[in-house]
C-alpha cells in the first residue's frame, strides 16, 4: 500500500542522490594526550555535523562554528568512524572511482584515522583496512555473479617525485603520472600487486610502511612530509553477461597542512616545505576554482592534484576526512583547517560514473532522466 510506495519512492531518491553530490567532508578530533589538561580544548560544542570553536581574540573570546557532514569528537572509535562507509565500499566493487583522503595538521590523528595507532589491534585498525576487509567480504558475497579481481599500489609523492613504496630491491626510481582514457590517471610503473585477503593487504602495506621510513630521521619525519596514496584496483566481470567493471579507490594520508616557517627553515627542510606548499597550495586552488565552478581547474600544478584529477572534479565518489588538534596553541592551525575543510565541502561533483565497458555518460545520463521521470510519477 501507500507505505511500500513510499519506501519505493525514497530508494529511488537515493539512487539519484547517490549519483551526485558535494565532496563529503567528516571533521575528527583528536583526544588531549595522557595527561594533558580538558580545560584548554579549542573545541566548545560538538553537535550533530556542527562544530564549534573558541577563537582567542584580545576583546574576551569568540566563536566560530562549521557545518560538516559529520563530526567526529575525541572519543569515537575507528569503528564508528567507519560505521556507514560501507556503501563507498559498495561503490567500487560496482565500478566507481572512490577517493578518501585525510587532511590535518601534523599530529591531529591523519594516520591513525587511514591506518591506527603504531600497534595496530583489530579494533584500532583504520579506514585503510577496514575498506579492504568490507571489499573482500562483499566481493565474496557477490561470488555467484561476479568474478572480482582485487591489486593495490601504494605510492608516495615527496618534493614532487613519485615513488614506489612496494618495491622489494630497494629501487627508488621515480615515477610518472599518466593519463590513458581506458584507466584515467594512473602510474602505470608502479608495483601493481594482486591481493585475495586482507592477510595479502596488511603484508603490502607493512612493507610500504618500511619502505616509506627510508630516509627519515629522527629531526625529518618524512612521514608528515609526503603524501601516501594506497591504490586499490578492482576488475569485476559479470559471469552472466560477460561484461566488466572497473573501480578504484584511492586511499590517502596526505602530508602535514601546517605553514611551515620558511624563515626558519633551510636545505633540505626547505626545499621540503617548498615542495608540500606546492602540492598543499595547488590542492587548495583546485578546490578554489571547482568551488567556484571556474572552466579552468589547474590540477596540472602539481603531482598530488594531477594524481587526484579523476577524484576531486570528475565523476568519483570523494570524501575527506579533516582532522584537528585540541589544544589551544594549535587554533590557528585549526581554524585555516576548518575554513579549507568548509570550501572543500562546497565543491559539487559531477554525477559518479561507472566504468563499465559499455557505459557511456549518455547511457547514465538517460538512467538519471528516466529515475527522475520515476520519482516525478510517484510524487
Ligand atoms: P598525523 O598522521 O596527522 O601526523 P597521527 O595519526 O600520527 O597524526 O596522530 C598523532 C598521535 O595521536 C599518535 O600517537 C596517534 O596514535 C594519536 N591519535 C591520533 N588520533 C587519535 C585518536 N582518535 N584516538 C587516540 N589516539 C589518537
Ligand atoms: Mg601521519
Amino acid at each position: 500500500g501507500y507505505h511500500r510506495v513510499l519506501e519505493e519512492n525514497r530508494k529511488l531518491y537515493n539512487q539519484v542522490q547517490d549519483l551526485k553530490g558535494s565532496i563529503r567532508v567528516y571533521c575528527r578530533v583528536r583526544p588531549f594526550f595522557p595527561g594533558q589538561s580538558n580545560d584548554m580544548s579549542t573545541v566548545a560544542s560538538i553537535e550533530d555535523g556542527t562544530i564549534t570553536v573558541n577563537i582567542p581574540s584580545k576583546n574576551g573570546k569568540g566563536r566560530r562554528s562549521f557545518n560538516f557532514n559529520k563530526v567526529f569528537g575525541p572519543s569515537a572509535t575507528q569503528a564508528e568512524v567507519f560505521l556507514d562507509m560501507q556503501p563507498l565500499i559498495r561503490s567500487v566493487l560496482d565500478g566507481y572511482n572512490v577517493c578518501i583522503f585525510a587532511y590535518g595538521q601534523t599530529g591531529s590523528g591523519k594516520t591513525h584515522t587511514m591506518t591506527g595507532p603504531k600497534e595496530i589491534t583489530e579494533k584500532s585498525q583504520g579506514v585503510n583496512y577496514r575498506a579492504l576487509g568490507d571489499l573482500f567480504f562483499i566481493a565474496d558475497q557477490r561470488k555467484d555473479t561476479f568474478h572480482y579481481d582485487v591489486s593495490v599500489q601504494m605510492i608516495e609523492i615527496y618534493n614532487e617525485q613519485v615513488r614506489d613504496l612496494l618495491v622489494t630491491d630497494g629501487t627508488n626510481k621515480r615515477l610518472e603520472i599518466r593519463s590513458s582514457s581506458q584507466k584515467g590517471l594512473s602510474v602505470p610503473d608502479a608495483s601493481l600487486v594482486p591481493v585475495s585477503s586482507t592477510i595479502d593487504v596488511i603484508e603490502l602495506m607493512n612493507l610500504g610502511q618500511r619502505n616509506r621510513a627510508v630516509g627519515a630521521t629522527a629531526l625529518n619525519d618524512r612521514s608528515s612530509r609526503s603524501h601516501s596514496c594506497l591504490t586499490v584496483h578492482v576488475q569485476g566481470r559479470d559471469l552472466t553477461s560477460g561484461a566488466t567493471l572497473r573501480g578504484c579507490m584511492h586511499l590517502v594520508d596526505l602530508a602535514g597542512s601546517e605553514r611551515v616557517d620558511k624563515s626558519e627553515a633551510t636545505g633540505d627542510r626547505l626545499k621540503e616545505a617548498q615542495h608540500i606548499n606546492k602540492s598543499l597550495s595547488a590542492l587548495g586552488d583546485v578546490i578554489a576554482s571547482l568551488a567556484q565552478k571556474n572552466s579552468h581547474v589547474p590540477y596540472r600544478n602539481s603531482k598530488l592534484t594531477q594524481l587526484l584529477q579523476d577524484s576531486l572534479g570528475g565523476q568519483a565518489k570523494t570524501l575527506m576526512f579533516v582532522h584537528i588538534s585540541p589544544e589551544t596553541d594549535a587554533v590557528g592551525e585549526t581554524i585555516s583547517t576548518l575554513k579549507f575543510a568548509e570550501r572543500v565541502a562546497t565543491v559539487e561533483l559531477g554525477a559518479a560514473r561507472v566504468n563499465k565497458d559499455s557505459t557511456d555518460v549518455k547511457e547514465l545520463n538517460d538512467q538519471i532522466a528516466s529515475l527522475k521521470a520515476a520519482l516525478a510519477r510517484k510524487e
